[in-house]
């Protein structure tokens, strides 16, 4: 198939990802985690992160998510979520099933961000004993419309967090994305603004599959891997998640596939915002572009064979840009957009 724009998981696996998957398979490896490979990614996060936290690995963002937030919250507690985030939006109610059945509390916001006010509404709308008490804020960095939380954002909703004593989760299926948009350190990002636990993504940055859950709240974790195991999320051959990780996470592979995804992704959006009768739905600041064409514009792209999704996030027309997408390709759609328009 040639390159399409639907999503970032439409992409391959990077070559780091490919070199490291076939030299771990040499041979015979200790099975369910106990081999070097998966020793040397965790250690590698560790040195990532400039922290001592604890990493597992599962096979999917669903399962990271919903297994996370199931060691932050009992049954009756509840989750503030963003009204768009994928955890409640597409993920089949996995995190309310894994932690047998928190509820998701949702709340609105521009730029598909939780602010500290609407997080602080949910909390104080009920006090009482017949309603889910507030346990965790779980926030998306990129959001689900491809926007950013800065840092300073993040410092006040720690704040927040910390007077209503709720933890926070941080849904970081494209957290690479997040990490080259901002510059920032991968500690700033989150364990220093408060962030208990992250699911730090790997298949929509170039792996066949595979995210870390990273704790930075390492009493959080304790029996999470009995969890993982429950939910059959312990891979026998851990190893062939770990390598193409590990291969994918030396040097600054994964930064430079996630600035490439970038610069395509603010490419896009400054072509298609050139182009009359379309208009941006967000700010372009990761690889995602969101755009609201006209209908017919829609349908003829399909026609024409383009994939890509108009259901997430606000309506609009979204395109993911991924650590392989070529500039020959997004002007081959920039072309067809401008025919049928
Ligand atoms: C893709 C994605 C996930 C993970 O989805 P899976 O299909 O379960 O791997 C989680 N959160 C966000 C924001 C995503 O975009």
């Amino acid at each position: 198939m040639l390159e399409q724009f639907a999503s970032d998981n439409y992409s391959g696996m990077c070559p780091e990802a490919i070199a490291a998957l076939l030299e771990a398979n040499q041979g015979h490896a200790v099975a369910y985690g106990d081999d070097p490979w998966t020793q040397q990614a965790a250690d590698r996060l560790r040195e990532i992160f400039e922290t001592d936290c604890e990493v597992f690995f599962v096979f999917s963002g669903t399962a990271a998510n919903s297994l996370a937030l199931s060691s932050l919250c009992q049954s009756f507690h509840s989750v503030i979520c963003h009204e768009l985030s994928h955890i409640e939006t597409d993920e089949c109610g996995a995190p309310e099933f894994f932690s047998n059945g928190a509820k998701l509390l949702l709340g609105s916001g521009q730029l598909g961000k939780l602010t500290p006010d609407t997080i602080a509404d949910i909390v104080l709308k009920r006090g009482d004993i017949h309603y889910p008490k507030p346990k965790v804020i779980s926030l998306t960095q990129p959001t689900e419309v491809g926007t950013l939380y800065s840092l300073e954002e993040l410092a006040a909703i720690r704040a927040t967090a910390d007077h209503h004593s709720l933890r926070i989760h941080m849904d970081g299926a494209r957290f690479a994305n997040a990490i080259a948009a901002l510059n920032c350190s991968p500690a700033d990002m989150t364990w220093k603004q408060g962030v208990d636990v992250l699911c730090f993504g790997g298949t929509k940055n170039g792996l066949a599959a595979g995210e870390a859950v990273i704790f930075f709240n390492k009493a959080l974790a304790e029996d999470f891997d009995y969890r993982c195991k429950q939910a059959g999320h312990l891979a026998s051959k851990m190893r062939f998640i770990a390598a193409p990780l590990l291969g994918a996470l030396t040097g600054e592979a994964w930064l430079d596939h996630a600035r490439h995804a970038n610069a395509c992704a603010a490419y896009l959006a400054d072509q298609l915002a050139q182009i009359p009768g379309l208009k941006l739905l967000f700010p372009q600041s990761a690889n995602g572009v969101f755009v609201e064409m006209p209908e017919h514009v829609i349908q003829a792209l399909y026609d024409k064979g383009w994939k890509f999704y108009t259901f997430i996030g606000d309506g609009g027309a979204r395109f993911m840009c991924s650590w392989n997408t070529t500039r020959d390709r997004i002007d081959d759609l920039l072309a067809d957009i401008k025919a049928v328009n």
